[in-house]
């Protein structure tokens, strides 16, 4: 679509002066101003027409530029940046000033009135047990919310007074710093975004509007999930501001130590006693699973540190879906408190161990002959 000269925009003649302009300008503006027409597409876009004539004609070095050059002598795109970035309902006046000087302007702005807000995401820290973790596990929490003041009704505002807009950005909930050259546009630290200034805050709610209460989340875990991991509900989060959406709410997962298994992934590991007789003569012994009882064969001659593996009792991954393994790491126990026929016997065995040593204890042996040389 053609650009419309900017004169005709503003109703104006080509050697319109000064005040003419700002006239002209205060008028339409007025009457296209999107407070005046609300969800109003074709006043909006004559107000950013309107508003960018007048930017242009009421710059005298952009105005000389745009009498000799048309359009392409003042590119709107380039530098001046400004669609959008109304004024509130307040004050007209102030538009002709800060406002048209602001250089990134409100070019990130997508409609009029104060900006809206995503609210924050919030965090919760879930304990679980290795069993919850490993079957999945539903469980409910109780996590901060907000509720609307029941004594203001939700404006911030003592009964009987209102909030009156915010006289620092007028209500748009930005305002404009001066950087060096630039004008910048930051969050109003007046009214921090809302466009309202409250001037006798409700007592129940301090001004803020709302109640922190807390509510109950019901949360599913499944199964397989480790330890960091988070699951994420959305929109549980902070309530947002001026009507944005709320943020999410993550629910981090740790899990508890367990008495028995350590956790490595979707393997599990523990240390399992082996009576030294089971040890020596091989036999079964019995070992814990998550899922209950498991019995693992004892070869003849094992050794403390041998690690046997139970395939696919592991645990079952929350992503690969794939059990892992069992490792039951063995380690000989040395009987105590034997009674003195114990002793006896084992004497007994001792002595005939001892006629040949190096054949029943070959690790003693290859020590014995290594201390040997140490020493020599
Ligand atoms: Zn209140
Ligand atoms: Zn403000």
């Amino acid at each position: 679509m053609a650009k419309r000269d900017y004169y005709e925009v503003l109703g104006v003649a080509k050697g319109a002066s000064e005040d003419e302009l700002k006239k002209a300008y205060r008028k339409l503006a007025m009457k296209y101003h999107p407070d005046r027409n609300p969800d109003n597409k074709e006043a909006e876009e004559k107000f950013k027409e309107v508003k960018e004539a007048y930017e242009t004609l009421s710059d005298s070095s952009k105005r000389q530029a745009y009498d000799r050059f048309g359009h392409a002598g003042v590119d709107p795109n380039q530098g001046m940046g400004g669609m959008g970035g109304m004024g509130g309902a307040g004050s007209f006046g102030d538009m002709f000033g800060d406002i048209f000087g602001d250089i990134f302007g409100a070019a990130g702005r997508r409609s009029a009135g104060p900006q809206v807000y995503r609210g924050a995401d919030l965090k919760y820290s879930l304990e679980i047990t290795l069993e919850q973790a490993a079957n999945g596990y539903d469980t409910e929490i109780r996590i901060p919310s907000y509720e609307e003041c029941g004594t203001c009704h939700g404006t911030g505002a003592k009964p009987g007074t209102e909030p009156i807009t915010c006289r620092t950005c007028n209500g748009t909930g930005q305002e404009f710093i001066q950087q060096g050259f630039f004008r910048v546009q930051q969050t109003c630290h007046t009214c921090h975004g809302t466009g309202k200034e409250i001037k006798e805050p409700c007592s129940t709610c301090h001004g803020e509007g709302r109640i922190r209460k807390t509510k109950t989340l019901a949360v599913k875990i499944p199964a397989g999930i480790d330890d960091g991991m988070r699951i994420r509900s959305a929109g549980d989060g902070e309530p947002g501001i001026n009507g944005g959406p709320p943020g999410d709410l993550y629910v981090e997962v740790r899990l508890k130590k367990h008495p028995i298994f350590e956790r490595d992934g979707e393997d599990l590991h523990c240390e399992v006693p082996l009576p030294f007789t089971t040890a020596a003569l091989g036999g079964t012994l019995e070992v814990p699973t998550l899922g209950g009882k498991g019995e693992i064969s004892i070869p003849e001659g094992t050794q403390t540190g041998k690690t046997f593996r139970l395939r696919g009792k592991g645990i079952k991954g929350v992503r690969s879906g794939v059990a892992g393994d069992l490792y039951c790491h063995v380690f000989i126990e040395t009987p105590v408190k034997l009674t003195s026929k114990q002793k006896e016997l084992l004497k007994e065995l001792q002595n005939s161990l001892s006629e040949d040593s190096g054949k029943h204890s070959p690790q003693n042996k290859s020590f014995a002959d290594k201390v040997k040389d140490f020493f020599s």
